[in-house]
């Protein structure tokens, strides 16, 4: 399957909410824990992004937030989806919205639904791609579930995640082929054979606060 984060405005023409915020070093997981099923690999993209647009609609006129309170979001189809992206506050995580990313997988995780292998590999996918991207300080793998926050008061996201986290901490297995590029559009590095350790060395051993594109060819 090919790997992806869906842009924001897949799903909305609002601007993400939030501060602006320098690269964290955590992240939390979290669940929707919403009433009704979403289906799975199934689920219509339609439908998924009309689910992202309720949320959003929830936390903003419902609970006052400035926007849909979570960095990433997870379907059960293996979607993901830009909320507010990197580089901004969240609403999600008491005490720490300001010095971490939330990832929400949507749907309920307690006794209901099940993370797939698939699910647990997207965030395996998301986790490479902010490294490499540089939205994370180097090393940065999910923090833990959201009730294991310093302040929290919650049992999301559900023990059923919550047995998923150690397999999500595990590093994703980049693509086989691929080239990073300066933004001029200069190849720095080609791989055929590159493991996310290599590709993270390789990044440290360039000038801070350049950005670099990873393009996959295969
Ligand atoms: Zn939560």
């Amino acid at each position: 399957m090919r790997r992806r984060i869906r842009p924001r405005s897949s799903w909305t023409s609002t601007a993400p909410g939030g501060e602006r915020i320098p690269a964290p070093a955590e992240w939390w997981l979290h669940h929707t824990a919403g009433p009704k099923p979403i289906g799975g690999a199934s689920a219509t993209l339609a439908r998924e992004e009309k689910l992202i647009r309720a949320t959003r609609a929830y936390h903003v006129q419902g609970r006052g937030f400035q926007d849909i309170a979570y960095s990433w979001g997870e379907m059960p189809s293996e979607r993901l989806y830009d909320l507010r992206g990197p580089f901004r506050s969240g609403g999600h995580t008491r005490g720490r919205n300001h010095v971490s990313y939330a990832v929400v997988i949507f749907g309920e995780y307690h006794t209901r639904d099940t993370v797939t292998r698939g699910m647990v590999q997207a965030i395996r996918y998301l986790v490479w791609k902010a490294t490499v991207e540089e939205w994370v300080q180097p090393g940065t793998y999910p923090t833990g579930g959201h009730r294991q926050a310093p302040e929290a008061a919650t049992s999301c996201p559900g023990d059923r995640a919550m047995a998923k986290l150690a397999k999500m901490r595990e590093p994703y297995e980049p693509p086989r082929s691929f080239t990073i590029r300066k933004p001029n559009g200069e190849v720095v590095q080609r791989s055929g054979e590159k493991t996310e350790e290599l590709v993270a060395r390789f990044l440290k051993r360039m000038d801070v606060g350049t950005r670099f594109k990873v393009r996959r060819i295969r």
